[in-house]
């Protein structure tokens, strides 16, 4: 019997960190990802800096992932899940400071609303942090308007990483 392929899908996931070592945990992220199989052609945007947003603590490093892969959506948030867990990720309240955040931003143009998984990410619009990695990658996806909503929130491209 042949087992049939999930067709290949574009999707674009977030990065985020805050406590520990934040650019080297989002490059071990991007390797992670990178050695999944079912995940090809992995591409990162720039790094950048962000205050923190309904929070305190330090600064953000954040940046988004382009990636092409044959796993379904809620295996690709497990697959996120297992990094940020792998990265000592622990949620002691909302919007607590993290060694890393992995977000599924976009999957195609699927719309997920399942109680796990929210497909685009609802807050996604919102967020200059996320909107200016994903429009460096895909700026088809991440119109003016947008990136005009967000223009008051404080975010830096940090150097390319290394
Ligand atoms: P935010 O969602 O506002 O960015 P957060 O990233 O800090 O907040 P988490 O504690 O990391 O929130 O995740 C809470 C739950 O969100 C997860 O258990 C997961 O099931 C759910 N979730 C729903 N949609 C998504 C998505 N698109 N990507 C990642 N997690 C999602
Ligand atoms: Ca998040
Ligand atoms: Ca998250």
């Amino acid at each position: 019997m042949t087992v049939p392929l999930h067709p290949c899908v574009r999707a674009y996931v977030g990065l985020g960190a805050n406590l520990g070592e934040p650019v080297a945990a989002l490059q071990a992220a991007l390797c992670g990802l990178a050695a999944t199989p079912g995940v090809e052609a992995v591409r990162a945007s720039s790094f950048y800096r962000s205050a923190p947003v309904d929070a305190g603590g330090p600064w953000y490093v954040n940046a988004v992932a382009e990636l092409d892969t044959t796993l379904t959506a809620p295996a690709l948030l497990a697959t996120l899940q297992a990094l940020e867990q792998a990265a000592g990720r622990e949620r002691p309240y909302r919007n607590a400071p993290r060694t890393l955040d992995l977000d599924l931003l976009l999957y195609g143009n699927a719309r997920i609303d399942s109680p796990r998984l929210t497909v685009p990410h609802p807050r996604l619009w919102t967020r200059a942090f996320v909107l200016h990695p994903l429009h460096e990658l895909a700026p088809e996806r991440v119109s003016a308007r947008a990136l005009a909503a967000v223009a008051d929130q404080a975010i830096e491209r940090c150097d390319p990483p290394a």
